[in-house]
């Protein structure tokens, strides 16, 4: 017997069939003998509609305390219906929302993270033999606040809760049938991974694969907690992201992906002088902007142009922060273009081999696409481009990394 989490996806909670379906998989799971901790997500489309509604009545920012507190009502909905069935079915359940089951976190609201999870309520549930069924993405700080985990926090939910029950997998159900070559929903190609590494992963998911959030693959990773990735509408394997040495399958580039929500500002003739950076990006860190991409010219006559990448939410604020800044920094100009996607592969095959980065331009020159900034890492390689490219790059990536059987040399030698 063992003890596994099941965390289902808003599209596998979206109606009442999709929903006794989840459930269906909750039953399958202890009738093969496991305890069962579920966590879920709100109903597809109910997170977006509370965010409209709280932008309509709370202006752009609303009060984020509020926010969250508005946020919370759609996972708190679906524990009571997913708990209502199962009762109805025979198999006693018990729902339980952030502050019930004590997940706290800080008071970072809309991004909160968690410190520490309560195991007493969830193990007196699973003791009596029931099914504990935990609201995702919410939790509370000490001031006893509701706190949100920030987009897709649901997975870090499902993640925390296994490791803190130190259970044997924490599966985690959605509309995919696990964690492809690239999204399958733009590349036909893509297929499924068996297995994954928990690097390769926190890459890939820190680079756009939505399957994951990236807090759930890191909690994975230091608690050495198997996450296996799966469709709750069919029934085979999905996908397990585990340590790499598990990983048999040996691919030079394991994953192509894209963001397109990225934006570029371009602070021009800066001095070519120490402090120059500093001035510049100190700012926007202090404001809480996450910087991505820099990129730095040649020094032309003492001065050299600072580029950089931002996500797009945070352009027109960074943008501002610099034009206000302006005499600080010395610049002569500063300019921007909000309409970049990021284009990335990834794979542990490429720390020992050099040609990936040079192959990956050469496929993005055949198409016409032109390369703005570059960043490399030792397992991976992003490019920024224009974002009306993004699909034609991703496609054309894949074809060449993946479709055409590129493997790790290793393998061969
Ligand atoms: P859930 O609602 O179950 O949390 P998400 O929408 O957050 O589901 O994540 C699943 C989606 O992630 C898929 O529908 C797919 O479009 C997207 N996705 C992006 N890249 C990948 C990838 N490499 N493998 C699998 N899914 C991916
Ligand atoms: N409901 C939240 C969201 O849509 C959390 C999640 O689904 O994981 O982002
Ligand atoms: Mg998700």
């Amino acid at each position: 017997m063992g003890l596994v989490v099941q965390k289902f996806g808003g599209t596998s909670v979206a109606d009442p069939e999709r929903i006794r379906k989840a459930a269906s998989r909750v039953l399958e799971s202890i009738k093969q003998g496991n305890q069962v901790v579920v966590v879920v997500s709100a109903m597809s489309g109910v997170t977006d509609r509370l965010l409209t509604l709280g932008a309509e009545l709370g202006g752009e920012n609303p009060d984020p305390r509020e926010l969250d507190a508005l946020l919370a009502t759609g996972e708190q909905q679906t524990v009571a219906l997913i708990s209502m069935y199962l009762r109805s079915q025979g198999q006693a359940a018990r729902s339980l929302t952030g502050p019930q089951l004590g997940m706290l976190t800080d008071g970072q609201h809309n991004r909160a993270r968690i410190l520490e999870i309560e195991t007493k309520a969830l193990n007196e549930i699973l003791s009596r033999g029931e099914v504990a069924v935990v609201a995702g993405f919410q939790g509370v700080d000490s001031d006893g606040n509701i706190t949100t985990l920030g987009r897709g926090g649901s997975d870090t939910s499902a993640v925390a809760v296994g490791a803190a029950l130190k259970a044997d997998v924490c599966e985690i159900f959605t509309d995919v049938e696990g964690v492809y070559t690239a999204d399958p929903n733009l590349v036909s190609g893509a297929r499924k991974l068996n297995r994954v590494s928990y690097e390769e992963m926190l890459e890939m998911a820190s680079l756009g694969t939505k399957v994951l959030q990236i807090r759930s693959v890191k909690f994975a990773m230091q608690y050495g907690l198997p996450i296996h990735v799966r469709s709750t509408f069919v029934s085979e394997e999905g996908t397990w992201v585990v340590r790499e040495e598990e990983v048999l399958e040996r691919l030079m580039v394991s994953g192509v992906t894209y963001n397109r929500n990225e934006a570029k500002i371009r602070v021009r003739g800066v001095a070519d002088a120490p402090g120059a950076a500093a001035r510049i990006f100190t700012p926007l860190s202090e404001a809480g902007i996450v910087v991505d991409m820099i990129v730095q010219n040649v020094s032309d006559e003492g001065t050299t142009d600072v580029t950089f990448t931002v996500g797009r939410s945070d352009y027109k604020k960074a943008l501002s922060l610099i034009e206000s800044d302006s005499s600080n920094i010395g610049t002569h100009g500063v300019e921007g273009d909000s309409g970049i996607a990021k284009l990335s592969v990834v794979g542990v095959g490429m720390r020992d081999h050099a040609g990936v980065a040079a192959k990956m331009f050469q496929v993005l020159a055949d198409e016409g696409i032109n390369i703005q900034l570059i960043t490399t890492s030792e397992i991976k390689i992003s490019v920024a481009v224009e974002e009306k490219y993004t699909e034609l790059g991703v496609r054309a990536l894949h074809a060449a990394f993946v479709e055409s059987g590129a493997k790790d040399p290793k393998e061969d030698g």
